[in-house]
């Protein structure tokens, strides 16, 4: 129950609104640490209720304690940090819908946006300020936001933060913001650089690892197809068209690969749109808005665009392409079965790509079964030089020198392992 963790009726009351029954693990343990004024580190997926688990008693906090001091212009008391423009605006949605009981005013500033909304709205008095980096930073050069009284500060999806090369932008703003504070690091994987992180930033953090370390979200069904590249369209067609799915949701490694999939799938009747990185803001609102309504069935997104798409009823994601980095896995599976939903995640994977999959593997601690989809088993006769192969590492050339090398997929399986 969420009033024995210590949060106080409106909020709770708000919270049965929302069909909110019971915390969920990362929320048992995250909301009593916060609302203590605890340092806390993290380790919780997209998926798993992080962002109540903190934005709920900082809100409390923030009705609570020296509640009179925060009716300031442009000097937030609680700063959220995030990685992308998408992130920041779910987690500013969700800082909204559980603080519409209260009277905490909200912010969310990010970048390719206007300016001077943002500053007007600042100047209006924030609260809860939500924001990435580099618009935080522009912000506070222009006098627009002071960082001087920011007494609780989140860095939500901390390893992406880094992965993305925020750790510049980071280490400017902590020079604006006061030693004395309460900080919480949300990451959905931990590795060497998030610990240095932390050292940096908290002070004696209770550490939670509410999941098992970088599991897939509970819940999610993982089918790796082996296929041949030139299949993988068709293939994709016939799976969605078949099952009679709808939200589909596809992850490819690039914009370029993202467009012209969209292409192709509506071709086939299939009504498709991609997000990335080169879209405008407003274009991937829109296309997000309409997929979430379900006006669009399939949407075929990059890594970076689809950080923090939130769709409560999303059963499907499909992996298109694996990506290069492991961890990106994670957070693609996360998409689906969130919230304790079942959800089925589908990779399709070509021989050239199979060596992506060991460090994937490595990482959930789990092995994937390749299985062959019937009607679209890979052509085993394939000229290696029909299939674009990318260049030999020494492991292979060793392999190739002993002969190991070039063997069917199914044979090579047992090696893998
Ligand atoms: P998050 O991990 O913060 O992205 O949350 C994932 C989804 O779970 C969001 O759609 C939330 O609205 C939903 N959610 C969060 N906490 C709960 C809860 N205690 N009960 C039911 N749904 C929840």
């Amino acid at each position: 129950m969420f009033t024995e963790l210590g949060l106080n009726k409106a909020l709770v009351e708000t919270l049965a609104g929302r069909g909110y029954e019971q915390p969920t693990a990362v929320q048992q343990a995250a909301i009593p640490l916060v609302l203590d004024g605890r340092d806390v580190m993290a380790g919780a997926r997209t998926g798993t209720g992080k962002t109540a688990a903190f934005v709920l008693p900082l809100l409390q906090r923030l009705m609570t304690v020296k509640s009179s001091e925060h009716r300031n212009v442009n000097m937030p008391a609680v700063l959220i940090l995030t990685p992308t423009r998408e992130l920041a605006q779910q987690v500013f949605k969700s800082a909204q819908q559980y603080g519409a009981a209260t009277d905490v005013r909200s912010c969310l500033v990010y970048g390719g946006a206007s300016l001077n909304v943002q500053i007007a709205a600042l100047q209006d008095g924030v609260d809860l300020l939500v924001a990435t980096p580099g618009r935080l930073l522009d912000l506070i050069f222009k006098g627009a936001v002071d960082l001087s009284r920011v007494e609780s500060l989140v860095f939500d999806e901390a390893d992406r933060m880094l992965d993305m090369g925020f750790i510049g932008e980071i280490n400017q703003l902590l020079k604006k913001l006061p030693q004395q504070r309460q900080t919480l690091l949300f990451s959905a994987t931990f590795d060497d650089a998030i610990f240095k992180l932390s050292k940096t930033l908290l002070n004696d953090p209770e550490i939670l690892q509410v999941d098992t370390r970088n599991s897939a979200a509970e819940g999610v069904e993982q089918k790796v197809y082996e296929v041949d590249a030139d299949k993988k369209h068709p293939l994709l067609s016939y799976l969605i068209g078949s099952n009679n799915w709808q939200q589909v949701l596809v992850f490819t490694r690039t914009k370029q690969s993202a467009d012209f999939l969209a292409k192709e799938l509506t071709q086939d009747g299939l009504n498709t749109k991609a997000v990335h990185g080169d879209k405008s803001q407003g274009a991937r609102e829109r296309e997000l808005e309409a997929f979430r309504a379900g006006e669009i069935r399939v949407l075929v997104a990059t890594d970076v665009a689809a950080r923090g798409l939130d769709i409560d009823s999303l059963n499907y994601v499909i992996n298109y392409q694996l990506p290069y980095n492991a961890e990106d896995y994670i957070h693609r599976v996360g998409r689906t079965g969130r919230a304790g939903k079942e959800g089925l995640a589908v990779t399709l994977v070509s021989s050239e790509e199979l060596y992506l999959l060991e460090p994937i593997e490595t990482l959930l601690d789990e092995k994937l079964n390749q299985e062959w989809y019937p009607g679209f088993e890979p052509d085993l006769d394939k000229p290696a030089t029909e299939k674009k192969r990318r260049p030999m590492s020494k492991k292979e050339a060793r392999a190739e020198a002993l002969g190991l090398r070039g063997k069917p997929a199914n044979k090579r399986r047992g090696r893998r392992r």
